[in-house]
């Protein structure tokens, strides 16, 4: 069972959660969490091989980030180096392996965000960059914008000298069977129909970050932005608060604003991680969606919510790691 912890104090409405005192028992000297994302995850459809395959790739995206966060790096800089790995890792949807859209080609989108000013970046619709979540980084490093989109993108990010591949770069057989049989409305829900990895951090002072990035959703029409890219839907950060990283069918998180109405849950009304997501998580489920959430608060405490079957899943710090897969774990 992953360690949860339910610590943060329900306070009145407008008392900052952030700001209760908390056991020091549970505030981290820095803290990894990540996602590599929800959906119908079950042990019927998994293999053993399998199993073993996602639980070292979500082990390598920890010690990635967790590398930087133990030599006194940045949240910021942590979340990004913990999604590369896994943009990288054809198991995951996002970067190299994402899934491809209805017209065969892959659009990518990633998003990220520093809680200590809230400055943000994101891509949408990338299909040339081969590491979405550097472009995110560059649009908010390097440029005086929040966002770009399509073919401004991916010369913003060439213009960045950032890794320019083709788009057949980021195929792979798993996705064009998961296409085909999308399109062939066999399975609908295919485990693999989405998908999406991110991370959330706290650092050593205590600076909160969020990243996510992912290839959308199988067989996804062209144009079609989903969560990931949006800040307030799917990635949000804001030290002393908390910083949030969602998975799942993003046109629902982004009719909630999950990873928004999370964080101003947690800072105005005084709820915990914990039930702030819950919350925005039961009104993706009102509306028909399902998904998840990873988020941290602004003393490190974590948490992992979904409604999905399961959720890949892990959380490191200096006291050790731990990785899940499935909804009973
Ligand atoms: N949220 C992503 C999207 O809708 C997909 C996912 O997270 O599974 O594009």
């Amino acid at each position: 069972m992953i360690l949860r912890i339910f610590a943060i104090a329900a306070a009145a409405a407008l008392s900052a959660c952030a700001t209760a005192p908390k056991p020091e028992a549970d505030v981290p000297e820095w803290r990894l969490v990540i996602h590599g994302g929800a959906g119908v995850i079950t042990r019927d459809g998994m293999t053993p091989e399998k199993e073993v395959a996602y639980t070292a790739a979500l082990q390598t995206a920890l010690e990635a980030g967790a590398d930087i966060l133990r030599n006194g790096g940045s949240a910021l800089d942590a979340v990004e180096a913990a999604v590369i790995p896994m943009e990288d890792d054809p198991l995951f949807n996002a970067g190299y392996g994402a899934v491809f859209t209805a017209a065969g080609v892959h659009e990518l989108d990633a998003s990220i965000m520093d809680g200590r000013d809230r400055n943000a970046g994101a891509v949408t619709g990338v299909t040339r960059v081969k590491n979405p979540i550097k472009a995110a980084r560059a649009v908010m490093d390097k440029s005086e914008h929040v966002m770009f989109a399509g073919e401004g993108a991916d010369r913003f990010a060439e213009s960045q000298h950032l890794e320019i591949v083709d788009n057949s770069y980021f195929d792979t057989d798993r996705r064009r069977q998961s296409l085909e049989r999308v399109l062939e409305e066999q399975v609908r829900q295919a485990a693999d129909r989405h998908g999406t990895v991110g991370a959330v951090a706290i650092d050593s002072q205590g600076n909160l970050a969020a990243a996510t990035t992912t290839g959308g959703m199988t067989a996804k029409a062209m144009g079609r932005v989903g969560d990931s890219p949006l800040i307030g839907a799917a990635t949000y950060a804001e030290n002393g608060v908390c910083a949030v990283s969602a998975t799942g069918h993003g046109e629902y998180f982004i009719r909630v604003g999950v990873a928004k109405t999370i964080c101003d849950r947690v800072k105005l009304a005084g709820e915990s991680i914990n039930e702030a997501s819950r919350v925005a998580l039961g009104e993706v489920a009102a509306l028909g969606g399902d998904g998840g959430v990873i988020v941290i608060d602004g003393d490190g405490h974590y948490a992992f919510e979904f409604n999905s079957e399961g959720m890949y899943r892990g959380m490191i710090d200096a006291s050790g790691s731990e990785t899940a897969i499935y909804g009973d774990e």
